[in-house]
């Protein structure tokens, strides 16, 4: 009897445990992807790009193993129960995810496709250590990275599984519905006239983009990646976050450039790890991802206004600090934004303008091309001060001298701010045609002065800090 494969964030063939199991039974095999109510609560970006990540697999899908990817729409557990009928399916198999949303969905799928007497299984691929085999010396979870990292370093995740050849198909096959009908970019106004010239989709462009970097940027890796207006790191957390390429396989390029004596090629390892501690962390805590994870931050008065002058400068990448707003500007232009950016904006937000980080949780979580719901929560609390393993609330990042240690000479700020550029680049510009038209804003408008000033928010967030008492 046949198997469904249902298909989530692992959009790939090779470094695909599920794949290769099911490959091996030899049985026909029926691949879906489900426009499911996880995938309806996403923001505008991320779906988007899901879209896009659709259409190139089920391209590459039929092109190598000659099997189709049914679309379905509607509620998981429905839509699967559905096409078991359907087509007789023994079995439906997936690839797990970790965070509340996924498990919730997977949990109901998965007791109540048992109870009816289907092979309900999930298979790992999207992390390189399950959350659960990962413990402290008294077999806790980790809440600090570097003991994590200790932990892990030396272990070996396991060689990537090659792609599967040609594949068994069903006898007959379940009537698909039309990715265009799911109109995935209906949200995305700015998508594909502007930032679809800065997207990599694909299992193909994925593992095109890991051989570059690692033969071309590995070795200055360490420096390069803290600097924005350089192409220092790998740009693959788009396609990690949609299961485009596997975390062993970049995992195993990493190990094989240390081998090599690319001594940096360590750091990149280690940010692999960020990404497995955050998924670590919301399968422990999945408080993780929607309120403070520690408790006593509660108290703290961050503003919960979404609208207030200030946030909506910040939205809008017019703070008036530089560095606040190229950062902004480039995810509105890119779906991206370099790491030291979302430091900066993510710092600014929650202590000089002491706006929940919810807020900005939430903005990222709309313009994010490579929108994680691991990393972007553990990123937002670990600035916000209000999360594990965090920067300190005290230690503010001063926009103004994170300016003079990782863009000196300007080049990033000029690349994303038009205003006072006699002739501003192509991307400074591009950010005006990325932006809703109902914001009014324009190149011969003038740049604003700071919303709030470096020295006086930080001084403003430092004493709430303290009056908070803790
Ligand atoms: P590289 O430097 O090439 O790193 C390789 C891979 O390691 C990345 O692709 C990513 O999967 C992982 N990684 C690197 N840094 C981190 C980190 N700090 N935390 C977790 N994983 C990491 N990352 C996302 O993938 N999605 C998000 O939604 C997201 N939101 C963030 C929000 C904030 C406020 C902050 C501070 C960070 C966020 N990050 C997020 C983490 C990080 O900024 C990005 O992973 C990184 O910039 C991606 O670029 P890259 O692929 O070139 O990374």
């Amino acid at each position: 009897a046949s198997l469904i494969l249902w298909f989530r964030r692992d959009l790939r063939l090779s470094d695909h445990p599920m794949l290769t199991a099911a490959a091996a039974t030899g049985r026909p095999l029926i691949p879906v992807f489900l426009h499911d109510e996880v995938v309806e609560s996403h923001g505008a970006a991320p779906r988007w790009r899901l879209g896009l990540a659709v259409e190139s697999f089920a391209a590459r899908l039929e092109d190598r193993t000659g099997l189709r990817l049914v679309l379905r729409r509607g509620r998981a557990l429905e839509v699967l129960r559905g096409l078991v009928r359907e087509t007789e399916a023994a079995g439906v198999w997936w690839t797990r995810l970790y965070d509340p949303d996924a498990i919730r969905r997977d949990k109901e799928v998965k007791s109540e496709l048992k109870a009816d007497g289907v092979e309900a299984r999930s298979f790992p691929g999207h992390l390189l250590f399950e959350p659960w085999t990962v413990e402290t010396g008294t077999g806790g979870y980790y809440r600090v990275y570097t003991p994590m990292w200790k932990a892990v370093r030396g272990r070996d995740p396991g060689p990537p599984e090659a792609a599967p050849g040609r594949l068994r198909p069903p006898d007959r096959w379940p009537d698909p519905d039309r990715l265009d009908d799911w109109a995935m970019g209906a949200d995305m106004n700015r998508g594909a006239r502007v930032v679809a010239g800065h997207v990599r989709v694909g299992e193909e462009a994925a593992q095109g983009a890991l051989g570059a970097f690692v033969a071309h940027r590995i070795a200055d890796y360490g420096a390069a990646r803290d600097l924005p207006a350089v192409e220092g790191t790998s740009g693959l957390s788009e396609n990690l976050t949609y299961g485009e390429i596997g975390p062993r396989t970049c995992w195993a390029a990493g190990r094989r450039a240390m081998e090599e004596g690319k001594a940096d090629a360590e750091t990149f390892l280690k940010e692999l790890v960020w990404r497995e501690f955050a998924y670590h962390l919301v399968y422990h805590t999945p408080r993780l991802v929607s309120g403070n994870w520690r408790e006593e931050w509660d108290a703290f008065p961050w503003s919960e206004d979404e609208d207030s002058a200030e946030v909506t400068a910040w939205k809008q990448g017019r703070t008036g600090m530089e560095f606040v707003d190229a950062a902004m500007r480039e995810m509105y232009v890119t779906g991206r934004m370099h790491n030291r950016g979302r430091m900066i904006v993510a710092s600014y937000l929650t202590k000089h303008l002491m706006a929940h980080w919810r807020i900005g949780q939430r903005w990222f979580e709309t313009h994010l091309t490579d929108w994680d719901p691991a990393s972007n929560a553990l990123g937002w609390q670990w600035s916000a001060g209000s999360g594990p393993d965090a920067t300190p609330y005290f230690r503010v990042f001063n926009p103004e001298t994170q300016v003079e240690r990782f863009d000196r000479d300007g080049t990033y700020r000029r690349r994303w701010i038009a205003e006072g550029q006699a002739r501003p680049p192509a991307t400074a510009l591009a950010y005006f045609d990325a932006i809703p038209r109902s914001w009014g804003l324009s190149t011969d408008m003038a740049y604003p002065s700071p919303v709030v000033g470096a020295t006086e928010g930080r001084e403003r967030a430092l004493a709430a800090y303290g009056a908070r008492g803790s």
